[in-house]
């Protein structure tokens, strides 16, 4: 049976990305080892109401199978509701693992982490896990209709409208429409761009009207589809009430980073800058630096 609940979750949409962003399929079943079981049954508080406050409070972290190497090391953060904030660092300095720990895949070794005050560790697992939406770097997508991918995961009753809304919001109506059967078309391995493929996984995602949502944007230079899509995403979560939320972006580009109300700069496991992108600038540390080799490597 805890083979069921933890299938269960898996098929969950943001599952699928988060076996991309853990990597290869090996991992997962490496992860099934180090997570006490008791993880996958439901028990905790559900919140009655959530407006997204994210809180690490002195948070270290190494994982079991490293026990030497320290990963985060007294990593505070408070990302308020509706905030949107870039997370940057160069590879290896602990990003995903933040991440990693907000969807509870690990516990913090030291410090806690707090959802509107809330300790996590006292929250139902599958309750969290529906109310963040996670569009990891390649999202996958099923061999059913574009709306089934849209909708998939969803536990609510969903209406064709309601799927419509969400990929406009992910800016996928567009292209969706020009489809041979719009969003009846069969999702086959040709069939969209990674960037497309995106966008259908940010609507499930923004289907799902998650509290927090989640985005580890594409590295891949060859995507260049993949900053217009977070962008998007971005402009549509501030441009009105009811859609605004709070937004964590693991960013690797310029133009996303400025876009972000926040930027946190990561360094071997610390966060060692906060602030927005002119503050940065201006104090000439390791985020202008960055910055500066971006633009280099652009020009
Ligand atoms: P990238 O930009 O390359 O994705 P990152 O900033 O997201 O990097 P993390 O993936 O969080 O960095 O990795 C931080 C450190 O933790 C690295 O030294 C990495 O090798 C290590 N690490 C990551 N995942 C695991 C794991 N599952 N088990 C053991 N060590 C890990």
């Amino acid at each position: 049976s805890e083979w069921l609940i933890y299938s269960t979750w898996l098929v969950g949409d943001n599952i699928s990305s988060l076996m991309q962003s853990v990597g290869a399929s090996e991992k997962v079943f490496q992860l099934m080892d180090l997570l006490p079981s008791d993880q996958f049954i439901s028990k905790g508080s559900k919140l009655q109401r959530l407006v997204g406050h994210v809180e690490f409070v002195n948070v270290s972290f190494h994982y079991p199978t490293r026990p030497t190497v320290s990963v985060l090391q007294n990593v505070s953060l408070s990302v308020k509701p509706n905030e949107v904030v870039a997370i940057v660092g160069l590879s290896g300095s602990g990003k995903s693992t933040l991440v990693n720990l907000l969807l509870r895949l690990y516990e913090p070794t030291n410090g806690q982490i707090l959802i509107d005050g809330f300790p996590i560790q006292g929250l139902d697992v599958m309750w969290w896990r529906e109310r963040i939406g996670f569009v990891g770097q390649e999202p996958k997508l099923f061999r059913m209709d574009i709306s089934s991918n849209i909708r998939y995961g969803c536990t609510r009753d969903i209406t064709q409208e309601a799927i419509e809304w969400a990929a406009k919001q992910a800016y996928a109506h567009d292209f969706i429409l020009s489809l041979p059967n719009g969003y009846r078309t069969l999702v086959d391995d040709d069939l969209l761009s990674g960037g497309q493929k995106q966008r259908i996984a940010i609507a499930r995602a923004i289907l799902r009207d998650p509290a927090v949502l989640i985005l580890d944007e594409a590295t891949s230079a060859l995507d260049a589809e993949s900053e217009h899509n977070v962008k998007g995403v971005l402009r549509a979560v501030r441009s009105d009430k009811t859609t605004r939320r709070t937004v964590i972006i693991i960013a690797h580009r310029l133009s996303t980073i400025q876009a972000a109300d926040r930027i946190v700069v990561m360094d071997a496991g610390r966060i060692v800058e906060t602030g927005s992108h002119r503050e940065l600038l201006v104090d000439g540390g390791l985020y202008a630096r960055l910055t500066r080799r971006q633009a280099d490597a652009v020009a």
